[in-house]
Formats: C-alpha cells, sequence, structure tokens
C-alpha cells in the first residue's frame, strides 16, 4: 500500500469531512458576494469530457508545504529558494510556529521542506510533534546530512525520508552543481534503510532529463528496497535565472507520454490522474490551496512556486488570496506550470474525473 491503512483512513475520511462541513472559515472570498465557494477555473470543458467536481467549491488543505528554513548546503541549479530568499537565508521558524502551522491549517499531510531540513537543529521535534499529531510526514532532503543525524529519528510507518535525487549519478552532480553528492546522497538513502526506516525519493524533470534514465536511476534504486517514487515536471521559478533548462506544456506532455511502464515496474508516488494530467489527457484546474506552504515570511501565497504575498494567518490565505486571478489563462506565471503542488490535490480530490479513474487510484493507492 501507499500509506499505512491507518493513513489512508484517515486521509479518506478527513475528505470526506471536509468536503461534507467545508470549513466556512476558510471559504469566505471578499471577491464574490455571490459565491461563497469560487474555484479557480471553470472545469465546463475538460479534454475528452469529464464532470465538474462537487469538491471543487470548498476549499480544504491536504498537505501542508513546511520550510523551517532556506538555508542549503547545496546551490542547485533548479531552485529558486536560495536566490528569492537570499535576504532571509539565515532566518528559522521556531519549532513552536512551525507545529503551530500544523495545527492551523490541518492538513493531514505535512511534508518538511526548504532549504535543507536537515540543517534545521530541532527538526527531529519538529517530526515527532507532526507524528504526535497524526500527520503523515515527508521529510524533503538532499541526503547527505542523513547518515550523522539519523540517530536522532525513530522510524514510523508514517514518517518518510524524501531524497532528492534527478538522475545517475553525472546527471544528478551537473543538477546540483557538486561533485561527489549523488554518492553522499545514495548513502544517506541505504543508511536510512538500514536503520528501519521508510525512504522514497523525489526526481524533477527538466528539459535536458533523458526519461530512459529515470528507468535507469529506479532500476538502480530497486536493491535498496526504496519505498516510492515522486516524479515531477520543474516550473521555471522567476528567481531561477536559467530558463532554458525548464519545459514548456508541450514539452512535458512529450516527456511524459511514454511513462505507464515505470508505473507497472516501480512503486510510483506520483497519482495516476496526475500522470495523465502531465501526459495532455486530462485538463485539471489548479488548487493550489490544497498544497499551502507556510515559511520563514508567514503564509506564501498564492502558491509553492508563486510568491505575491505572505499572509499572516492560514486563514487571510485561503480567504484574501485572490484564487480566481490564478492558473492557466489567467497569469501568465502559470502557463507552463504543471507542478505536483498545484494539481495533484485536483488529482487527488477527483476534479474533472472520468469513468474508471476512481477504481485506477484505489489500485494504485492499494498497490
Ligand atoms: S504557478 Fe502553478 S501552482 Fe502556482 S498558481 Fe500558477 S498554476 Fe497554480
Amino acid at each position: 500500500m501507499k500509506l499505512p491503512l491507518s493513513s489512508t483512513l484517515r486521509m479518506g475520511a478527513y475528505v470526506a469531512k471536509n468536503t461534507l462541513f467545508p470549513p466556512p472559515e476558510w471559504q469566505r472570498d471578499p471577491q464574490s458576494n455571490k459565491d461563497p465557494f469560487p474555484i479557480l477555473q471553470p472545469t465546463t470543458n475538460p479534454v475528452g469530457g469529464g464532470v465538474p467536481h462537487p469538491m471543487l467549491r470548498k476549499r480544504f488543505p491536504l498537505v501542508l508545504m513546511l520550510e523551517p528554513l532556506h538555508a542549503c548546503n547545496l546551490t542547485c541549479t533548479g531552485c529558486g529558494r536560495i536566490r528569492e530568499y537570499e535576504d532571509t537565508i539565515t532566518s528559522r521558524v521556531s519549532l513552536g510556529d512551525c507545529l503551530g502551522a500544523i495545527d492551523e491549517c490541518r492538513a493531514p499531510v505535512v511534508s518538511i521542506c526548504g532549504g535543507e531540513p536537515l540543517m534545521y537543529k530541532p527538526v527531529a521535534k519538529l517530526v515527532q510533534g507532526a507524528l504526535q499529531r497524526k500527520r503523515h510526514i515527508y521529510l524533503c532532503t538532499n541526503g547527505m546530512f542523513l547518515p550523522s543525524r539519523l540517530h536522532e529519528f525513530q522510524p514510523d510507518k508514517r514518517f518518510f525520508f524524501n531524497i532528492h535525487l534527478d538522475g545517475l549519478r553525472d546527471s544528478h552532480d551537473l543538477a546540483v552543481e557538486r561533485t561527489g553528492v549523488f554518492e553522499e546522497a545514495v548513502a544517506g538513502l541505504r543508511a536510512a534503510k538500514a536503520a528501519g526506516h521508510m525512504v522514497c525519493t523525489n526526481t524533477t524533470v527538466y528539459r535536458e532529463t533523458d526519461m530512459d534514465e529515470i528507468r535507469e536511476l529506479f532500476s538502480y534504486l530497486r536493491q535498496f528496497d526504496v519505498d516510492g517514487h515522486m516524479l515531477s515536471p520543474a516550473y521555471g521559478y522567476s528567481a531561477v535565472g536559467t530558463r532554458e533548462i525548464f519545459l514548456t506544456r508541450e514539452e512535458i506532455h512529450e516527456k511524459f507520454r511514454h511513462v505507464d511502464d515505470l508505473f507497472r515496474k516501480f512503486r510510483m508516488n506520483t497519482t495516476p490522474t496526475y500522470v495523465e494530467f502531465l501526459k495532455g489527457n486530462r485538463d485539471l484546474p489548479c488548487t493550489a490551496w490544497g498544497n499551502p506552504t507556510y515559511n520563514t515570511e508567514g503564509w506564501k501565497g498564492p502558491c509553492y512556486l508563486i510568491t505575491d504575498a505572505h499572509w499572516n494567518s492560514f486563514e487571510e490565505l485561503m480567504n484574501e488570496t485572490p484564487w480566481e486571478r490564478y492558473g492557466r489563462g489567467n497569469d501568465e506565471r502559470c502557463e507552463h506550470c504543471m507542478v505536483h503542488c498545484g494539481y495533484e490535490p485536483s488529482a487527488a480530490l477527483g476534479v474533472n474525473a472520468r469513468l474508471g479513474d476512481s477504481l485506477r487510484m484505489i489500485r494504485w493507492a492499494l498497490s
């Protein structure tokens, strides 16, 4: 199973509860007096047919992107954080505020990212606090500090180390702009598995990515009994100068057109509906409110990628963000965006679902 049964049931109950009884404090939108639940984009013309989903008019988060710091020991070519937050690179979110953000937004899944979270001193306490709150946790790391900090963490079926690997040795080292990082990341991965932890990998696809190399990477990692792989196209952060590495929407369709074998051969954490979207077979609206970001500056809006505001409270993020102004066709910065943090919530919630999608998602969740 993708998640332990208890997490799957908890997630299902959370979605059902929030769909039937959407928290009214997150649905107030000053831009619209007529519609208390405005959505990002209309769904009346999905590619190839489909039905608008009733959940679309109810905003609630599924995954919290929690960034306790933006500092990192690497300067990866495609990363916007170390550039966008250059002025506050030494800032940290206190442990209390991190746990406060988890409580405030109530998302069942917490992705601890950054920056490099293993450079955050109380990170093990943060994981412990999130586990006590019954959250499912992904700690996104480049893996280099794992051997030295592993002893601080207790294995738990709801806690995953999510190790960044963008290719085999030469490609990954090129992407992170330092020789030897691939070997260190794999050493960290092996150490975490040997200590009994759940470990998955996270791969970003750039224009230069050879999808056959991704197949080779996943085959190579099979010997370590990795618990899952996430795959997502890169997004052209305005903060990143190297525009030529990012893909257009058409190029993303081309890259992902022939990835079905990955789902047959490997444990993929990416949902099948989201992959259909990447292939160009589904139209999904951006539901960035399903994947909010909290960092050293507050609640980042509208999404993990674009920063137009930082809000003091989650309620403000939900109610003050003009959601209808974002997404493809509404904002040119969104034109080629197909990243998981904007679209996986739409896939998970069954937006524009077609006959058979639910069955595919259940089969994927149980695989
Ligand atoms: S950049 Fe992507 S995730 Fe962010 S609002 Fe635009 S479409 Fe959504």
